[in-house]
Formats: structure tokens, C-alpha cells, sequence
């Protein structure tokens, strides 16, 4: 795909974000322990952004002279990624502006992208600061590769982008949940995934997805709107029912609905194996309600090593797709976008083969 430093032209520099309060507020002793050193020994320059509070990565993202720098590189969670990547989408030249090369580096304690840009060296994994290690040594390789990007639209007419992914159901909750005990680090996941399963719930709504394998090149069912970046040609507005190729379940009743656009759903939840960078594709789970509490609990355990489909259980479902929608019939509940929590309601997402552009091995 290409390389962010050549030897004939002096490399510009990265803008490197650091959020200082993700993870247990340790992004900044990383930084100094580890990355400047690096950056330093690759003869990479690059300036630091101190992010101060939410979305001020983003405000910088929008307003930034992008000619200046080679790449953006996020040393937090994915959370700031996620405000990166929808600050350039919401920049006048966002067509350019989105394949500036984006780095990230595990810093927070939601490390997903991080995880799978590892995964994809085909290395044996490796947690916390040899994760940093070994994406410190992606970035100074500097080999970009093509990135997904999947738009999300809201019942309200609000439009994200998301590189990682779209839960809803328990896998949502206790990414929420699980805030209040960031301060131990990834294992806030294990935690909350426990206390979860203890206070089993269910929850109501309908999935509707159009399988990879229908999508046919005539697919224009277009959503028309004033928003002309990335058109969603396989998507109709909420109001109307899903296209006539698309699978509409039966299943009111679900434990968790999981749409993955990446391998890693967090530093050790290996959750779509066979997911690469821009294979154009939507990894679709989805538990339906009757499973048992053990059953639920040895799939979590299974998906560290990412054999949960090996697993046998009728409850779990995978399924290859390029868009879906989902309409939760509770009145309440948490949808959460790149772990991120996001309004609740009907919502539906396409994807968009590589448009974006990642540093990745
Ligand atoms: P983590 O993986 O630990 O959750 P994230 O990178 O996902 O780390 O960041 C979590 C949230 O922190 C994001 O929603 C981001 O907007 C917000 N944020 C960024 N900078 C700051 C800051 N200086 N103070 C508080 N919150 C911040
Ligand atoms: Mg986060």
C-alpha cells in the first residue's frame, strides 16, 4: 500500500495525541518510558498534543494544517481514535483529509485497534506495554495499509464513523458499566463481564443485515440526503422497511448483538479471528436469548484465544455482512460505536471498503 518514511524525501513529522486520563491516567509515563525514546532512535519527528478534555482531539483534527504532518497517531484508547477519525470526516475536505495515515499506540484501557494491528503481524499475542512495544515498531516501520471505515446512522439523523465496532446488549453494558473501574486497567472488562453475567439480562428488538454474499454490484438502494460524503448506497432510510435482499431474523430476543470491523474487541477478547484491516466486511455476532449463564461465561473465556465459534453453542451466531439494522424495542438501554456510547434507538451502519488509511504491518 506504501510506506509513511522514504529515504528520499525528510519526513514531516507525526501529530501524536495523548489522552492523559485514558486507561489508569498513564498514557503520559508511557509516552516517557517508552515512545519518545523510539520515535527518537527512528529519527522520526514528531509533536505532542495534550488532549485537555472530550473532543478536543477532535477540534484539533478539524482545524489542522494537515500538509504539515505524514500521519496522526492516538497514544490512548480507542476511544480517541474514534474522535480523530470523525474530526476529519467533518473537515469541508474530508475526502482528502481522511487518508491522512493513522497511527495508534495502546495507552487507555480499551486497546482493540491496538490488539488487532498485532494480531495482523501474525505475532503470538502480547498485553499491555508489549502491545506498546511491538505498535511502537508498526509506527516506525511505517507500512500503511487500507482501513474500513463504517458509517453509522442515528435516529436522528446524527452520522458517525467507526473503525472498530457496534454493540448492543451486554457486550455495550459492560463496556459502560465498566468505566467506573478504569482505574485497574483492562482487566475493568473482566470485572464488569462477571458482574454482568451474574445479573443476566435480555433484551428485545429486531436485526435485519444484508449477507456479503447478496450484495450484487446494482445494489443502489441510496440513502438520499444532504450529507454527500461517502454515500450509503445499501442503506434506505429508518423509516422504510430493508431492502428485499436483506435477511430480516425472527429472533426478538437477544443477549448481545456484536458487529466487529476489526479482530480485537479489547486487548484479549479476540472476537472476529479472520477480520483484516480493509477486507470490506462486517463480522456480525449475535447471542440469542436461553443460553446459560456457563455457556455465556465459556464463550468470554473461549474468545481470548478466539475459538468461541468452536465452542458448539446454538445460541451463538456469525455471519459475513456488508450492512445491518438493528431496532432495540426497549425503551431504555446503552448501543455503544468504537466503545463509545452513542444515542439509543433504531440505527443502522454500511460499511466502506478502505476508505481510511492505517499504519499496520
Ligand atoms: P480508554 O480506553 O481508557 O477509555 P479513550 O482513549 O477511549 O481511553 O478515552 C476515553 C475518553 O476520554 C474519550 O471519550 C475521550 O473523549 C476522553 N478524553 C480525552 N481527553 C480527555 C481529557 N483530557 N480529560 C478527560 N477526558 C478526556
Ligand atoms: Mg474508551
Amino acid at each position: 500500500q506504501g510506506v509513511l518514511f522514504s529515504e528520499v524525501r525528510r519526513p514531516r513529522g507525526l501529530m501524536v495525541f495523548v489522552n492523559p486520563q485514558s486507561g489508569r491516567g498513564q498514557a503520559m509515563a508511557l509516552y516517557n518510558s517508552h515512545i519518545q525514546r523510539m520515535l527518537t532512535e527512528a529519527d522520526i519527528p514528531h509533536k505532542l498534543f495534550i488532549t485537555e478534555r472530550q473532543k478536543h482531539a477532535q477540534d484539533l483534527v478539524k482545524s489542522a494544517d494537515l500538509t504539515q504532518w505524514d500521519a496522526l497517531v492516538i497514544l490512548s484508547g480507542d476511544g480517541l481514535l474514534f474522535e480523530v477519525v470523525n474530526g476529519l470526516m467533518e473537515r469541508p475536505d474530508w475526502e482528502k483529509a481522511i487518508q491522512t495515515p493513522l497511527g495508534i499506540l495502546p495507552g487507555g484501557s480499551g486497546n482493540a485497534l491496538a490488539a488487532s494491528v498485532h494480531h495482523y503481524t501474525g505475532e503470538p499475542p502480547v498485553w499491555g506495554e508489549d502491545l506498546l512495544t511491538s505498535c511502537g515498531f508498526v509506527l516506525c516501520k511505517g507500512l500503511i495499509s487500507k482501513l474500513d471505515l463504517i458509517s453509522i446512522r442515528l435516529s436522528s439523523g446524527a452520522r458517525v464513523f467507526s473503525f472498530l465496532s457496534l454493540a448492543w446488549g451486554f457486550v455495550a453494558d459492560v463496556d459502560i458499566e465498566s468505566e467506573q473501574f478504569r482505574q485497574i486497567g483492562p482487566m475493568r472488562f473482566l470485572l464488569s463481564t462477571l458482574l454482568r453475567i451474574a445479573s443476566l439480562r435480555i433484551y428485545q428488538g429486531k436485526l435485519a443485515f444484508l449477507p456479503a454474499e447478496n450484495e450484487c454490484e446494482s445494489d443502489t438502494a441510496c440513502f438520499s440526503t444532504t450529507d454527500s460524503r461517502l454515500p450509503d448506497h445499501l442503506l434506505v432510510p429508518l423509516e422504510q422497511p430493508v431492502p428485499q435482499d436483506w435477511t430480516l431474523l425472527e429472533e426478538r430476543e437477544f443477549v448481545l448483538v456484536l458487529a466487529m470491523f476489526q479482530s480485537h474487541l479489547g486487548e484479549d477478547l479476540l472476537a472476529a479471528p479472520d477480520a483484516r484491516v480493509d477486507d470490506g466486511i462486517i463480522h456480525l455476532f449475535y447471542v440469542t436469548a436461553g443460553i446459560s449463564r456457563i455457556t455465556l461465561l465459556r464463550l468470554f473465556r473461549a474468545m481470548q484465544y478466539g475459538t468461541h465459534m468452536d465452542c458448539g453453542c446454538a445460541n451463538l451466531v456469525y455471519r459475513r455482512v456488508r450492512a445491518l439494522r438493528l431496532e432495540p424495542l426497549s425503551e431504555a438501554g446503552v448501543i455503544t460505536v468504537d466503545g463509545e456510547q452513542v444515542e439509543y434507538g433504531p440505527i443502522q451502519a454500511q460499511v466502506h471498503k478502505g476508505v481510511a488509511r492505517l499504519i499496520s504491518a
